[in-house]
């Protein structure tokens, strides 16, 4: 039996749970958002998909925390009452005895602290896309002393396997050491994943945030002139990029923050990294160096994320390196994998 079988099972059952609701709330609730605090949108989905799989995980993994993007003080407020009630009839569907009361316990226990071994959760990664119709993951980890064991996203918009029309949706995971892995949404088959065999820079298949604000468009052009890439980049939200270029279906994801002091988030990382480690790619920072997920709640030692087949890898540092955007060869840069 692999290592991390049973936290493998629990999770995959979680998320493919979780990214049904979520399908089946955006068929219902539309286009409905809230704003928080920091103008960015939630919605009904985020609150009940972190509600589902923390009380999956609580329930199989009682000791493990779980570091996830929302927390429910704004839904105790009285003005929060129709959103609440709304994630509670979600819930009922798939978990007929959870009490008001479990379900802002399990959405706080979001509120983990990340230690030697914690899970990560972005409920919605990519709720803009979410909100527009586009693509959205659930996305989750585990993360061990500061290593990524397994990764998993459930891609309701996604359908990497499919032959047949329309979209069916994708479960993506990878387990170190073992692989990565994509089963349809609706269908058990599985399928092993690996990166693309694109050398030439030219010839990339690149993607960026659909989000003009999530990223700084003029290194991001710049590096796209240096390698002379004649295809124009897709424009995708949430990690469902990671699946892409972990399936071979694109071969370089190039997200650099627009705002200097901006920190990734691991939940908004994690899972999509070892996807893509685990089908032969590569996952640096903009230096080339390896993301560093034993900082607590972001990537607090990484600007920037460069996400390859791997054969691109160097060619892309390098023309950041010529716009100054990398400083010098970096000491640490070479144990980018
Ligand atoms: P993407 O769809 O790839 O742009 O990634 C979505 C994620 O970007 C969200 O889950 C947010 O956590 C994160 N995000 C929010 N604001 C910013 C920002 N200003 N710069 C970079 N990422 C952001
Ligand atoms: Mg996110």
């Amino acid at each position: 039996m692999g290592r991390w079988k049973h936290e493998c099972d629990v999770a995959l059952g979680a998320v493919r749970e979780a990214a049904v609701l979520a399908r089946t709330l955006r068929q219902q609730i539309g286009a409905s958002a809230i704003r928080k605090a920091d103008q960015s949108p939630v919605t009904v989905a985020d609150f009940a998909v972190q509600a589902l799989v923390a009380h999956r995980l609580a329930r199989a993994f009682p000791d493990d925390p779980l570091v996830a993007e929302e927390d429910a003080a704004w839904l105790r407020s009285p003005e929060a009452r129709p959103t609440f009630q709304s994630v509670v009839e979600a819930l009922h569907r798939v978990e007929p005895d959870l009490s008001p009361d479990r379900v802002f316990e399990a959405i706080d226990r979001g509120s983990g602290a990340p230690g030697e071994r914690f899970w990560t959760l972005d409920p919605v990664d990519g709720t803009k896309g979410f909100v527009r119709g586009d693509h959205y993951v659930v996305a989750l980890a585990l993360v061990v002393r500061g290593r990524v064991e397994l990764g998993l996203m459930g891609c309701p918009q996604l359908s990497l396997m499919e032959r047949r029309p329309g979209i069916v949706g994708s479960i993506v995971y990878a387990v170190r050491g073992q692989g990565a892995f994509c089963a349809s949404m609706v269908e058990g088959k599985i399928t092993r994943l690996a990166v693309s065999h694109v050398r030439a820079p030219r010839r990339a298949r690149v993607l960026r945030s659909f989000e003009a604000e999530h990223i700084d468009q003029t290194t991001f052009d710049h590096v796209l002139r240096t390698l002379r890439v004649e295809g124009a980049p897709t424009l995708m939200d949430s990690q469902a990029k990671h699946a892409m270029v972990a399936a071979g279906r694109a071969d370089l994801l190039i997200r650099l923050p627009a705002a200097e002091a901006y920190c990734e988030k691991i939940w908004d990382q994690a899972a999509g990294a070892l996807v893509i480690e685990e089908a032969g790619g590569r996952v640096t920072d903009r230096h080339g160096k390896p993301l560093d997920f034993a900082c607590g709640r972001t990537l607090a030692r990484n600007v920037g994320i460069i996400a390859s087949n791997g054969r691109l890898h160097e060619a892309v540092i390098d023309a950041l390196r010529t716009r100054g955007v990398v400083s010098d060869p970096d000491p640490d840069a070479s144990s980018g994998r």
